[in-house]
């Protein structure tokens, strides 16, 4: 009798026994579909041995209804998903559904549908179909995609269908992708380049598992040299997976890719169509995609020969996903390269405090950029203490960066703003009665959008109107917007500046690619003089006429409760200073601060990284902190306040008493309303030596709560809100 286990995708179904029916193929890895009740279900042939379940007698077996047509999970992604679920504390299901992420991709072979003009003509014309025709010269897609790109109705494009001016044509939805070429157009790299880039050539040769930590300043050079590794392995016929921050997914790095290599690399992202996603799932699984580029969520693509894994601004904390599966695809990344045998390169100007320490540690390899490329300087540094010169009511900026600006505006040159806080204003208010506008889901304040005249929530996406009229007092004209967000100091610029041309970049305003590249050109043309922008600006660009950046507050971000606020502040502003002077005139940044004397800022402004890094070294060390000890969180949510409340209490009552672990909380969340969730927070501080997910796991397993509870761990949190 040949029975399988399966991992289905449903954590409260666990693991599930079927016979095999005679002539079936089935390994560990094959994914089938299997009967459950009146309904069929898709799993994961798992080794019976590391997936406990029930048994069930063989007279009792359903047999499996068919083996789909999908290369079988290889044994090193089976252990990834294991590791990744043991260490984050999730369902083995969860993970596993990070890997079988388009549901299309299981079916075999497919084609569709899509259009294109034929080069006839209507026979009658209308003004939207004469629009249409103008902007489909050259296009092909489906229906609905072709009416987006032409902003007229499906009817419309029926309509030339019918009339015959435009064809159908069928296509192969996994129709190759083209090849990407070593040798396309090489770049002679300087010898501190061609170093770094001649051992990880080597390492890639090597196929050992080998982790790089590729240190060096911003426009040191670090992509042209992680390509030779890229190059490396399409030489080998091995597939390479290059992670990135999602906004750093710009065109313009996908422009540079295929600049060098002669073809752009497959990309996978949040927001790719089923189509793109089924597309590219089957390539990376059959091997014929060769680099894939993409967010986080590529880290666990079933790769059929993996042959390198680069983690760009692997400092990011967008690698941390929040929701679902907690867990990090910088750390998984170098536990996929070491169940792989293969290398894994984190590159970073300001790498994390963890990844440094296993540089110096000897478990990481270090390889290290120190100066930018070519004649570049890194920019000088200074702060503006805005004690001592404070910008005028209502005004946020200081004189002398004023000064500066109207300085590079001048000379033709270009100012980067930099605030990361989108929209106008913060917090708005009543001045008659002191109503604040605040979320009616989250405990949050409404953010003013001028542009969109909306005052919106940024944790839940609740909109609404700016009234006339106080809700409260009912007194008209009467709110006034409290503290600056980048589209009140770009009107600020525009008051002091008046010919200056400004840009507002932020999520909301570069909210497509086309609009981004759009950007980018104008910048590039020197159609802006003062780009105003959040963190979406810090990174990836380069704009060569971009000689002064103003932090416009950098003591943002060391506001609140964040365990991290120094080295996040470190590095944001460490980032987006790296934007200025990377062509041949020099950078200048000025930070605005109200404490030049804390010790992030003035190492910042003292160009001492070294410094920085050694003093929240020790104070990482004496506190236990990560990487000298661990954190943990469990948080805890409920619709009702009551039920969030006692359960909280619940976990908190039967903590377990060890000498090795902390347990702080519960306590309301800083976020103790989120998208209508009541939410409570334990942090648990644990020496590196205790068993923490286990401890973890058995005090949450002998407790029961009501359906409407969630409890999440978060193991390694980012967000302490
Ligand atoms: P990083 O990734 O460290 O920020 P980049 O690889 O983006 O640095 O390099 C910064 C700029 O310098 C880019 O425009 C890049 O094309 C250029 N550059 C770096 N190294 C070379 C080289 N060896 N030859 C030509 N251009 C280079
Ligand atoms: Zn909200």
């Amino acid at each position: 009798m040949n029975r399988v286990r399966l991992l289905v995708f449903n954590a409260a179904l666990g693991a599930l026994d079927y016979r095999v029916p005679e002539g079936m193929a089935v390994e560990p890895g094959s994914v089938v579909v299997a009967p459950l009740g009146p309904r069929q279900i898709v799993g994961i042939a798992w080794e019976e041995e590391r997936l406990p379940a029930e048994s069930v007698p063989d007279a009792r077996l359903r047999p499996l209804a068919e083996v789909l047509p999908v290369p079988p999970l290889r044994a090193e992604l089976r252990r990834l998903i294991e590791w990744t679920a043991d260490y984050y504390c999730a369902p083995l299901s969860a993970v596993a559904r990070m890997v079988i992420s388009s549901g299309g991709a299981l079916r075999g072979p497919a084609t569709m549908t899509e259009y294109r003009l034929s080069g006839g003509m209507p026979e009658r014309m209308t003004s939207q179909r004469e629009r249409a025709m103008e902007r489909l010269e050259g296009e092909q897609a489906t229906i609905r995609e072709l009416a987006e790109i032409a902003g007229v109705s499906e009817g419309v494009l029926r309509g030339l269908v019918n009339q015959g001016a435009m064809e159908a044509v069928t296509v192969d939805c996994d129709r190759p992708y083209p090849r990407a070429r070593a040798g396309h157009a090489t770049v002679d790299l300087n010898p501190e380049q061609a170093a770094v880039a001649a051992r990880l050539v080597e390492a890639v040769n090597e196929g050992v598992f080998a982790p790089f930590l590729l240190d060096g300043v911003t426009g040191s050079g670090k992509t042209e040299t992680y390509f030779e590794a890229v190059a490396a392995a399409l030489d080998a016929d091995r597939q390479v997976l290059v992670l990135l921050p999602e906004i750093a997914l710009t065109q313009a790095f996908l422009r540079r890719f295929e600049d060098r290599f002669g073809a752009p690399p497959v990309v996978w992202h949040s927001s790719l169509k089923s189509t793109e996603r089924r597309r590219a799932w089957r390539a990376i699984a059959s091997g014929e995609a060769q680099v894939v580029v993409g967010a986080r969520s590529a880290l666990f693509l079933p790769y059929a020969r993996l042959g390198l894994i680069v983690v760009d601004e692997a400092h990011e904390v967008s690698f941390k996903q929040d929701d679902g599966v907690r867990y990090n695809a910088r750390d998984v990344a170098v536990m996929r390269a070491h169940f792989e045998r293969l290398p894994v390169v984190l590159a970073s100007a300001t790498p994390a405090l963890e990844s440094l320490q296993m540089a110096e540690s000897g478990i990481y390899e270090r390889l290290e950029l120190p100066s930018r490329f070519g004649a570049a300087e890194l920019p000088a540094i200074d702060t503006v203490d805005l004690t001592e010169d404070p910008p005028e009511r209502g005004r946020w900026l200081a004189s002398r960066l004023a000064r500066e600006l109207a300085e590079r505006l001048d000379k033709g040159e270009q100012s980067l703003l930099f605030l990361n806080r989108r929209g106008y204003a913060p917090l708005t208010l009543c001045r008659n009665c002191g109503f604040r506008f605040e979320c009616p889901n989250c405990t949050a304040w409404l953010v003013e959008h001028r542009f969109t005249r909306r005052l919106a929530c940024h944790h839940c996406g609740h909109e609404t109107a700016p009234p006339a009229t106080c809700p409260e007092c009912g007194e008209p004209d009467c709110l006034v917007a409290c503290g600056p967000g980048v589209e009140r100091i770009a009107d600020e610029v525009a008051e002091i500046l008046p010919g200056a041309r400004v840009a507002v970049a932020t999520s909301d305003t570069l909210n497509s690619p086309e609009r981004a590249a759009e950007f980018v050109a104008q910048v590039e043309e020197r159609a802006i003089d003062v780009i105003v922008g959040t963190q979406l600006v810090t990174k990836g660009f380069h704009f060569p006429e971009l000689t002064l950046v103003g932090v416009v507050d950098a003591d943002l971000g060391l506001e609140g409760g964040d365990l991290r606020a120094a080295e996040r502040t470190y590095q944001q502003v460490a980032q987006v200073a790296g934007r200025a002077g990377r062509g041949e005139k020099p950078g200048q940044v000025l930070i605005q601060t109200r404490h030049p004397e804390a010790p992030v800022i003035a190492a910042l402004a003292a160009g001492d990284r070294d410094a920085f890094y050694a003093a929240e070294t020790e104070a990482r060390r004496h506190a236990g902190a990560p990487p000298f000890g661990r954190w943990a969180a469990i948080i805890v949510s409920s619709e009702d306040e009551a039920e969030a409340k006692e359960a909280a209490r619940a976990i908190g009552g039967t903590r377990p008493d060890l000498a090795d672990i902390a347990i702080y909380g519960p306590a309301p969340a800083p976020l103790s309303l989120l998208r209508g969730r009541y939410r409570y927070r334990l942090l648990i501080n644990a020496r590196r030596s205790a068993r923490l997910q286990e401890t973890i796991r058995s005090w949450l397993d002998a407790l029961a709560f009501p359906r409407g509870v969630r409890v999440s761990i978060d193991i390694d949190p980012y967000s302490f809100v």
